[in-house]
């Protein structure tokens, strides 16, 4: 069994993450398996307990902190994140590509934690312009306009650390955005793959 990549996908809030990421799991030859966080944020209309995230209350987080049970975590605007380490790396074994989907400051202890293994693909998603970001934002309709703004400046913020990742996507379009990742997937788990007969 070939081992799977671990696949770090990051963005400003509101440029479309999960709507691409959405794409890229109809495409079912990329064997992708999303890796569900944990968080202390209240369930937005429509987002389903251990589907979306696994909703749990401070308590609940810090416990889990303790007993160190996640592979990285943040906060954001107030609430805690985190990436639970359960299943990640035995999805991997199991020849999965494992998605994260998470922001700028847990991705860094990620791809720090995992800065040797070549087996890790880091991307993160612009937007065409930071106007097109707060009308997406500001479209959602679900945030009362503090966290709108909090939300506005931490993007503006996050923007600054795409460096740190290996490639930088624009969304100009989901469908063009989607094809462009899955192409640099498909590529880079042909190199893994060889780098991983080549040690045998
Ligand atoms: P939202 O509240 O919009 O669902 O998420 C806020 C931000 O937290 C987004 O950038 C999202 O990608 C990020 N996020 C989601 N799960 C995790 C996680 O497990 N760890 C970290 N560090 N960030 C996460």
């Amino acid at each position: 069994m070939k081992k799977g990549l671990l696949i770090v996908f990051s963005g400003p809030s509101g440029v479309g993450k999960g709507t691409v990421r959405k794409q890229l799991f109809k495409n079912e030859s990329l064997n992708l398996a999303y890796s569900i966080s944990m968080t202390t944020r209240l369930p937005r209309k429509g987002e389903v307990d251990k589907q979306d995230y696994f909703f749990v209350t401070k308590e609940e987080f810090e416990e889990a902190l303790k007993k160190d049970e996640l592979l990285e975590h943040a906060q954001f605007i107030g609430n805690y994140y985190g990436t639970p380490k359960f299943y990640v790396e035995k999805l991997r074994e199991e020849g999965k590509n494992v998605f994260l989907e998470i922001e700028v400051e847990g991705a860094k202890q990620v791809l720090d934690y995992y800065k040797d293994d070549p087996g890790v693909l880091s991307m993160f998603l612009v937007p065409p312009s930071l106007r097109d970001l707060e009308n997406r934002i500001r479209g959602r309709r679900s945030e009362e306009e503090s966290v709108i703004r909090q939300r506005l400046n931490k993007a503006k913020r996050e923007m600054d650390l795409k460096k740190n990742y290996q490639f930088i996507i624009l969304n100009d379009n989901v469908n063009r955005a989607s094809e462009e990742i899955s192409r640099i997937i498909e590529l880079k788990l042909v190199a893994y793959h060889k780098e991983q007969e080549l040690k045998k």
